[in-house]
């Protein structure tokens, strides 16, 4: 009789091989479906069959507490009874072996001292739960332009790494489109189908696009065709369609808080982004771009702070201040094929040189400074009436962030801040603290509104005229400046005031 061994041994996943690669779905999952489809886009291009996970939903919160350990982070359970469930579909569907040889799951890690850098201890949990510890789990490196899993089928090369950069930008793009639009469409819907529509247009895009050179070559190719500015000059032909009303006085709410939480929209975070818009609110949607803008940076100051110790110092602070650079420009010029609506990224300088009086910037972990930097950075730019922080409940680096916001509040006491805990299941908690904040931020929105058609001497009917006369002005694509107000709509009123020749 064999004899059983309680050895422990760590999790390795078996090679996957070339040869398994067009019989082979890579599953992924954590953003939103937006990105995940032009993610997929990105990985059928280079000749990967790829299948994001079902959107998360309450049930996954109950899953992942049974496969991993209690005090793990709200993110951490969801993602992981994500990837649970996700499994048990495909088993029952198409069978064991199939789950084991046909499917692979891939995420990415960082290190750090949050469970960012262990989400994999906890998905290998679920596997031992499940009993399928010989499923292949992948881990990729942030930071790496060129790794590979073992057994060479999936190699992350140059032309995948920046198709992945741009469905990145190009996800960010349409969410800030669709977070600016949205609450101003006349015709209830339209904004959700037209952001349909552009991620399939951009989909295929990405699908198709040509592989041109392999290292420089491809990376040249990226940054001196107008490949995705010309897919995005033609998506913004869609959203030239939908007619707004700026004329309604709405809070802006600036969304932080940890990666996973703000970006996630569903049950992860009681889909709070839509239930502001429900609430009157218009949102700030925070980009993913910012998060590699943030670890590109770090390397930066990381440098700049080791300048007595560093060889070749200037070299190495030109080679990383350039690649900081391209990648903002890249954003930049993809921004403007769609009128510049979308928000530029923040200078990370800035929000590192905000945060500093309160946190040190370099406690990484979580979105370490940069919560407390946005805060800061919203009200400086009269970006947003309010700023609401999602913070998942056991999250160490957000409870430090919150902790230091104490602070900031005595120092800005206009400042509205609204630290929402999540769980994961007890909503109305959450959306009665931010109503709480949301009440005083609307009446802010009005009070900007009514002191902007003041200051013009404009009444509403007579704006509405002269948008009979300049149709234009109700186009979603329409870009208004700013005047110096938080609001839409105050910015609005005092852009036709100009126009009209009416400013005083
Ligand atoms: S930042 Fe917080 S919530 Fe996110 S993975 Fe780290 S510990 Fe978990």
């Amino acid at each position: 009789m064999e004899a059983v061994s309680f050895e422990y041994k760590a999790y390795k996943p078996r090679p996957f091989t070339k040869e398994e690669r067009p019989y082979t779905t890579i599953l992924f999952g954590g953003l939103t479906f937006k990105h995940e489809r032009l993610i997929t886009g990105a990985l059928e291009n280079m000749g990967y069959k790829a299948k994001p996970l079902p959107n998360i939903e309450r049930i996954d919160l109950d899953i992942g507490k049974e496969y991993i350990d209690v005090g793990a982070c709200c993110p951490t359970t969801f993602t992981a009874g994500n990837l649970a469930r996700a499994l048990m579909d495909i088993e029952k569907r198409e069978g064991r072996d199939a789950v084991r040889d046909r499917y692979i799951f891939v995420t990415v890690g960082a290190c750090g001292p949050c469970r960012f850098g262990q989400y994999h201890e906890s998905y290998e949990r679920v596997l031992e739960g499940l009993n399928l510890r010989d499923f292949r789990l992948f881990l990729l490196d942030l930071l790496q332009l060129e790794q590979s899993a073992e057994g060479g089928g999936l190699e992350v090369s140059m032309p995948l790494t920046l198709g992945l950069v741009y469905a990145m930008f190009m996800g960010d793009l349409i969410t800030d489109m669709e977070y600016a639009t949205r609450p101003y469409e006349v015709k209830k819907g339209q904004t959700d189908q037209v952001v349909k529509d552009s991620v399939e247009v951009l989909y295929e895009r990405l699908k198709k696009r040509p592989i041109v050179g392999k290292k420089l070559g491809n990376f040249l190719w990226h940054i001196l065709t107008d490949y995705f500015v010309d897919a995005l000059k033609e998506v913004k032909k869609l959203w030239d369609e939908i007619e707004v009303d700026r004329l309604q006085p709405k809070a802006r709410v600036k969304i932080t808080g940890e990666f996973w939480l703000q970006t996630h929209e569903g049950d992860g975070n009681y889909n709070i982004k839509r239930w502001l818009e429900e609430q009157g609110a218009e949102v700030i949607p925070p980009p993913v771009a910012v998060w590699m803008d943030y670890l590109i940076n770090m390397e930066l100051f990381k440098l700049e702070d080791a300048k007595p110790f560093v060889k070749n110092y200037y070299l190495k602070k030109l080679a990383i201040s350039f690649f900081a650079w391209l990648y903002r420009r890249t954003y930049d010029k993809l921004r403007k094929a769609l009128n510049n609506i979308p928000n530029p990224l923040p200078s990370q300088r800035e929000l590192k040189e905000l945060a500093r009086p309160y946190f040190y910037y370099r406690l990484a972990g979580g979105e370490g400074h940069m919560l407390i930097g946005k805060a800061l950075y919203a009200l400086k730019h009269k970006q947003a009436h309010m700023v609401c922080e999602l913070s998942p409940y056991g999250c160490l680096p957000n409870t430090m962030s919150v902790g230091a916001m104490a602070k900031v509040l005595a120092d800005y006491p206009e400042l509205l801040y609204a630290p929402i805990e999540i769980k994961g299941d007890s909503e109305v908690h959450a959306y009665s603290r931010c109503q709480m904040v949301l009440t005083e931020a609307k009446r802010r929105a009005k009070e900007g509104f009514e002191q902007a058609l003041e200051r013009t001497g404009l009444s509403l009917e007579e704006i509405r005229d002269f948008e009979e006369k300049h149709p234009q002005l109700k186009r979603a694509t329409y870009k208004v400046p700013n005047y110096g107000y938080v609001g839409t709509s105050a910015n609005y009123v005092m852009h036709v005031a100009k126009l009209m020749g009416r400013l005083r």
